[in-house]
């Protein structure tokens, strides 16, 4: 026997002993007293103080059987209560007028009742004992008037067995079905009680009706702490707005569940992030009559997740947002910027002399000193600004400014904030930054424009030396912009052979017969056409594809050279010897293998030393006197012969020109344009050609444009000349297969045929 909360649970078909005895007792009293009543009115029956007696007695056994704890005894003991009706039945018969009806419905109740209690099978085995109880009191009172017939059994029996078997089948299914109800609200509340996710039962104003262990252990309670109390209560302040509003929504059937990740309060006070699946339960005309909620705790996998996330977007060295992130945030700035007609600052942070201390006191020194750096910077920076670290020892800073002098003051705070020395007590560091401004205008609104405008600022101040602030001018964008992107086809230029050599031809003034040619490089650009020097050599310069370039004309041209000699008629003697002359730029003829090179291309093109010249500019010379000197000697010795370009535009020291093996000085065309006017002009000409005749060295006038220029120039004693009047640069295949022996056999501008 089951028990559920105190109260019985009918099993198996069976009443506890305890009620079938208070059952029984009940029976007792109320069928006797029935029969005894019925006598008092009937007249003719027992005499009445025979039947108040008999009352009393049964009415008093009743009440003692009433009292006896029945549920102590087992049930078969109380199965001896059923004969002992029978007996009371077969009395109270002869004793009450012998009433068939009552005599007879009596039995059918008892046997009633045994069905109630006992299983089935219990009436049919009473049958043989009902049969001897209901046939002797008949045989006892035969005679008697209006008995009842020994016939009668023969519908009574039958009835009383078949009455307790359908009663006792009856209750075998009720309680079976008792059982599997109990038996399924049992496993729903162990399956609620120790479910795994956190399970809670709340009524419509969200106060808690039931919840798990799984939930209470979440938020760290007991279940029963949790019961009475509010969602609101146990949700972070925070986070009650969404959840209160879907739970409303909820509520008003306009959703039918809702999910949703939030803080719940911790019994420690701190947050516990969950997933939490809410469900309301309606009855069948659709109202609602509680919510089920489901919760899991989810705040490892969300720490996992935002940590994931954060070093996505995070350096791992110094916890500063990455370069990702500050494109990101760069790109929003700017939006913003120009919605709210604001300016935006980009700052180009780099450390000056960092890989100093890369290279001399470790990688993990110079870490450390990022982290330092790192820590500095960002002390220095305003709540809403992004640093970040954007590789390297490159950080970048993000601001919104009013003016120009607002990002410097900023650029400056930063660069204070390095002033004091970083690291340890003991080993003290003193590091700067270079910092390169540029401040967003109407057209610089593009993340990757400003950047590299800030990064160029940056380069500036690299070049002004440690610790400066450079501020990107905006005039210059455009030219910058054009700039880099012509670097970068620069690059594929030289890949996909885009350069062309054109030559220009050297001229002796007094009988018009070619000296030389000088070749100038062009490249011709799949979209913008041929492009002369100007455009690229400089950017070359300065980004050092001029190595690649220059090694590639050099070779270009004494591969033409050397064919060009190989195909005059009479082979390459004395006097069709004509130079060929390839301009050196300073960088090229600082590179440490030049020599090498300018000798390894000899060899490979067959191009004979001592027809080769070398335009050295005066830069070149300056930029490392002592080096230059001694390469100059060096490439002399391979035989070829140098000339300094451009001579009297780059103020060298004339004390140099005597170390050096130079055979001729080409006056630059800037002296020559004017020499018929600006006296001058004319007189550092004059000086120019009076220099190169006492120290020996022949001169070469560049630009002649007009007659009177060479006229003048013939009479000052200078003989040989370079310029439009004979010849301008000309592609070698409009030249021909070798190069005329007079200038008048040049092409001319309008004889060109091959582009
Ligand atoms: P540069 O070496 O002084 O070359 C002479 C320049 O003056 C050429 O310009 C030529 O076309 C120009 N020119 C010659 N005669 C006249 C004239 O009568 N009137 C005027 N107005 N100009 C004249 P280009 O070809 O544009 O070359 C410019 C500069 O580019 C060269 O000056 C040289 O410094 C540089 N360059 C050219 N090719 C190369 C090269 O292969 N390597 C290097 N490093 N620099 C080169
Ligand atoms: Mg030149
Ligand atoms: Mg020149």
């Amino acid at each position: 026997m089951g028990t559920n909360g105190g109260r019985p649970v009918l099993e198996d078909g069976l009443l506890s002993p305890g009620l079938v005895g208070k059952l029984a007792a009940g029976v007792w009293m109320v069928s006797s007293l029935l029969v005894m009543g019925t006598q008092l009115i009937e007249p003719g029956g027992a005499s009445r103080s025979v039947i108040l007696g008999a009352g009393a007695v049964t009415l008093g056994s009743g009440l003692v059987l009433w009292k006896v704890p029945w549920e102590r005894f087992s049930r078969q003991a109380i199965l001896w209560l059923v004969p002992g009706a029978f007996a009371t039945i077969g009395i109270d018969y002869l004793l009450a007028g012998r009433n068939g009806f009552l005599y007879a419905i009596t039995y059918v109740m008892v046997f009633a009742l045994l069905g109630m209690c006992e299983p089935r099978g219990t009436a049919l085995r009473f049958g043989p004992l009902l049969m001897v109880a209901y046939v002797v009191p008949l045989i006892v009172g035969a005679g008697h008037e209006g008995s009842l017939g020994l016939a009668s059994g023969l519908y009574v029996i039958p009835v009383c067995l078949i009455v307790g078997e359908a009663v006792a089948w009856g209750m075998s299914l009720l309680a079976r079905s008792e059982a599997t109800l109990a038996r399924a609200e049992e496993r729903n509340t162990v399956l609620f009680e120790e479910a795994p996710v956190g399970m809670a039962v709340a009524g419509l104003d969200g106060t808690l009706l039931r919840v798990n262990r799984s939930y209470a252990a979440i938020l760290g309670h007991e279940p029963d702490d949790l019961v009475g109390r509010t969602l609101r209560d146990l949700t972070y302040p925070d986070d009650w707005d969404e959840n209160g509003h879907l739970f409303d929504q909820l509520l008003r059937g306009e959703i039918d569940r809702y999910s949703l990740e939030k803080r719940y309060l911790h019994a420690d006070g701190h947050g516990v992030w969950v997933s939490v699946s809410a469900t309301c339960v309606r009855d069948d005309g659709g109202v609602s009559s509680f919510v089920i909620g489901q919760i899991e705790d989810v705040t490892e996998r969300r720490t996992l997740r935002e940590e994931l996330a954060h070093a996505a977007v995070h350096d791992q060295l110094t916890g500063l947002p990455n370069r990702a992130m500050f494109m990101e945030h760069l790109e929003r700035a700017l939006l913003r910027a120009e919605r709210d007609r604001r300016h935006v600052a980009l700052f180009f942070l780099d450390l000056d002399r960092f890989k100093h201390v890369n290279d001399g006191l470790g990688h993990d020194a110079g870490d450390r000193l990022l982290q330092r750096v790192a820590a500095r910077l960002q002390s220095a920076v305003r709540p809403g600004d992004l640093l970040a670290r954007f590789g390297g020892d490159e950080f970048t800073l993000v601001c919104e400014v009013r003016t120009e002098d607002e990002a410097v003051t900023i650029a400056e705070r930063l660069k204070e904030s390095l002033v004091q020395p970083v690291g340890d007590a003991d080993h003290e560091q003193f590091v700067s930054v270079s910092i390169g401004v540029a401040v967003s205008t109407g057209e610089a609104t593009h993340p990757g424009l400003l950047l590299r405008c800030a990064d160029i600022a940056m380069y500036q101040a690299k070049d002004a030396g440690p610790a400066q602030i450079a501020v990107y001018s905006g005039d210059d964008e455009l030219a910058t912009v054009r700039n880099l992107r012509t670097s970068n086809e620069l690059h594929r230029a030289i890949e996909r052979s885009e350069l062309v050599l054109h030559y220009q031809p050297f001229v002796d003034l007094r009988d018009h017969s070619l000296v030389g040619a000088e070749a100038l490089v062009r490249w011709q650009h799949p979209t913008r056409g041929l492009l002369p020097p100007g455009e690229f050599v400089d950017l070359a310069e300065e980004n050092g594809l001029i190595v690649p370039l220059g090694t590639w004309v050099l070779r270009e041209a004494c591969r033409q050279g050397a064919a060009w000699a190989a195909a005059r008629p009479g082979g390459r003697t004395e006097a069709s010897n004509a130079y060929l002359s390839v301009n050196v730029s300073p960088r090229q003829l600082a590179e440490p293998g030049f020599i090498d090179e300018v000798a390894t291309i000899l060899g490979e093109t067959g191009m004979a030393p001592e027809q080769l010249w070398l335009e050295i500019t005066e830069g070149a010379i300056l930029r490392d006197p002592d080096t230059a000197v001694a390469t100059l000697r060096a490439l002399r010795s391979l035989g070829v012969h140098l000339a300094i370009d451009d001579f009297g535009t780059g103020y060298s020291s004339l004390g140099y020109l005597k170390q050096l093996p130079v055979e001729v000085l080409k006056i630059d065309r800037g002296f020559v344009a004017n020499l018929e006017g600006d006296a001058d002009d004319k007189a550092i000409v004059q000086a120019v050609i009076a220099l190169g005749r006492s120290l020996g060295i022949g001169v070469i006038a560049e630009g002649i444009e007009r007659p009177a220029q060479a006229a003048e120039l013939l009479s000052m004693g200078c003989h040989l000349a370079q310029g439009f009047h004979y010849g301008r640069p000309t592609p070698a295949a409009a030249i021909g297969r070798c190069l005329p022996d007079r200038v008048a056999d040049w092409i001319q501008p309008g004889q060109l045929t091959v582009a």
